[in-house]
């Protein structure tokens, strides 16, 4: 949109009558668009745009009964460290709204729920923003151009300022001068005159979100936390697993800033709406990954029992929450051509290319060792000499000159094939587990005797895993899908910058004020040379 209400309700017919023709033809062509773009918004229903099914008009509706799944902000919140009552949200239509109305008033409610009023509850303590700072500097933002006319506007034009809030920034420590520092900026937005006799104003910048399984959340510039403190409250929660009430505390004691939860959890948001974009960028290099190793652990999304996938490469590591299926390999990995390390689970046979991790193995083996069963214990013990001979002689491999392992080894292979034969309808289920499982997998399995540089083990993945697998103990899981995509995209994003030797905190923060500014995200930082 060109014109805003400030800019149409000065449009009048003296105005028009007076301009000369070239600068109503560029007029006309603005509110051309306009009307344009303002018709085909009429049009949009849930059924063709990202618009909730919440927001039709109540005739609009289906009839009651059949009701659409509710997607309304709370049901899909991130898990919040049961912080959830204080978290103001902003819904999307909102202009941006000022970091003083980050009251609780403004909170997300169910509206099956009327007993209890939404939001802060009579004599309970307020969480809005009570502090002022005494700012380092002022911003002034002035319009460039005449938004009737187009004419640029000159810096001694008529100019008042007509609203402004306060930002807080982090300037990053580094060696010379260590330490956190927050900047505080008055930044001021001005109403500017033009020779035509049109009143423009400076806006803060907005991003667009046209991503619907992201909670709904604005981005703008106008907010109190700027792009270098986002990135440090996302920080806190992702790398260094702060709950939300925890990063309260820290802010409040160590940086001196009070910050509510609802605060807290927008920026959270924000960020990942922020980095939305990036996910195709990851999920490509995923696929022309040569060697990917991939794993999966169970994770709680509200009442489901759902699974964080983890696939990572030498590049690139991608968070994925969804069902224990075949569908999330089915829907990221078409038209990949590398190889995958994984366990065996059977989800991942129907991949081609397959390598399979030693370490799952020799534990097995370890467990028929410890068995009661003396054909068991046997089994236990060849399986691990075949293993520990075969790791011997891969690592002499790697360092020495190419030798061909198979044929080095056949007359081991053939013994331990013929014990997994001749084991497959064993009485002692783990023994016919484990015989059912080398032989079925042979080939995946034994194959990394062909190319010993390829791992013996999954660990890449399972490393990539652990961090999150304590995380989910503090933040008790996701609350729903638009929680679990935040989460995943913010912590692929991060994992991804450390793969690729960058700190990922500076390259986050611009991405949060490109995109809050309205402009495109920046490519994912190229891994660093020799990697
Ligand atoms: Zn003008």
């Amino acid at each position: 949109m060109h014109l805003s209400d400030h800019i149409l309700c000065q449009l009048d017919e003296t105005y028009v009558q007076a301009l000369d023709e070239a600068r109503l033809r560029g007029l006309s062509l603005r509110l051309l668009e306009d009307l344009k773009e303002a018709r085909e918004r009429l049009r949009q229903n849930p059924a063709n745009s990202s618009r909730p099914p919440s927001s039709r008009a109540p005739w609009e509706r289906p009839p009651a009964g059949d009701e659409e799944p509710s997607d309304d902000a709370e049901a899909s919140l991130p898990a919040q460290d049961q912080d959830a009552p204080d978290a103001a949200s902003a819904s999307p239509e909102e202009p941006p709204d000022p970091p003083e109305t980050q009251a609780p008033e403004h909170a997300a409610s169910k509206p099956e729920k009327p007993k209890r009023k939404p939001g802060k509850q009579p004599g309970a303590p307020g969480f809005g923003r009570t502090q002022v700072f005494k700012a380092h500097e002022t911003i002034i933002h002035r319009p460039e151009t005449c938004a009737a006319c187009a004419e640029a506007l000159p810096a001694d034009a008529p100019s008042v300022a007509y609203a402004g809030f306060q930002s807080v920034d982090l300037q990053w420590g580094d060696a010379e001068q260590p330490g956190l520092h927050l900047r505080i900026t008055d930044q001021r937005f001005h109403d500017t005159l033009c020779g035509c006799g049109h009143h423009t104003r400076a806006r803060p910048g907005e991003g667009r979100v046209d991503d619907p399984t992201l909670e709904p959340v604005a981005l703008s510039e106008w907010r109190l936390v700027g792009p270098g403190l986002a990135t440090l409250i996302v920080a806190l929660h992702l790398r260094f697993r702060m709950s939300r009430r925890r990063l309260r505390e820290f802010l409040h004691d160590w940086l001196g800033l009070s910050l509510s939860v609802g605060t807290l959890d927008r920026t959270l948001r924000e960020a990942a709406a922020a980095a939305a974009p990036l996910e195709n960028e990851l999920i490509e290099a995923v696929v022309a990954s040569e060697l990917l190793h991939a794993d999966e652990t169970s994770w709680p999304q509200g009442a489901d029992l759902l699974w964080l996938w983890v696939f990572t490469s030498a590049t690139v590591t991608l968070f994925v929450v969804a069902k224990r299926g075949r569908e999330v390999l089915d829907r990221l990995l078409p038209g990949f051509t590398g190889w995958l390390m994984s366990d065996g689970w059977q989800a991942y046979r129907h991949l081609p290319q397959r390598l399979r991790c030693w370490a799952h193995l020799t534990r097995k083996a370890q467990g028929l060792i410890d068995s009661d069963d003396r054909e068991a214990q046997a089994f236990g013990h060849q399986v691990q000499r075949a293993f520990d001979t075969l790791i011997g002689a891969i690592h002499a491999a790697r360092a020495g000159p190419p030798v061909d392992l198979p044929r080095l080894h056949a007359e081991l292979l053939a013994e331990l094939h013929a014990a997994c034969v001749r084991l497959l309808g064993h009485r002692h289920a783990k023994t016919r587990a484990l015989a059912v499982e080398l032989w079925n997998d042979w080939d995946a399995i034994f194959r990394v005797l062909e190319n010993p540089q390829w791992p013996l083990t999954n660990n890449d993945a399972e490393r990539a895993l652990r961090h999150w697998v304590i995380a989910r103990r503090i933040m008790m899981g996701t609350r729903g899908e638009a929680g679990s995509r935040a989460f995943t995209l913010l912590a692929s994003v991060i994992d991804t910058c450390r793969k690729r030797c960058h700190v990922p905190w500076l390259y986050l923060a611009g991405v949060i004020a490109e995109r809050r500014a309205g402009r495109a995200a920046a490519p994912l930082l190229a891994p660093m040379p020799g990697l």
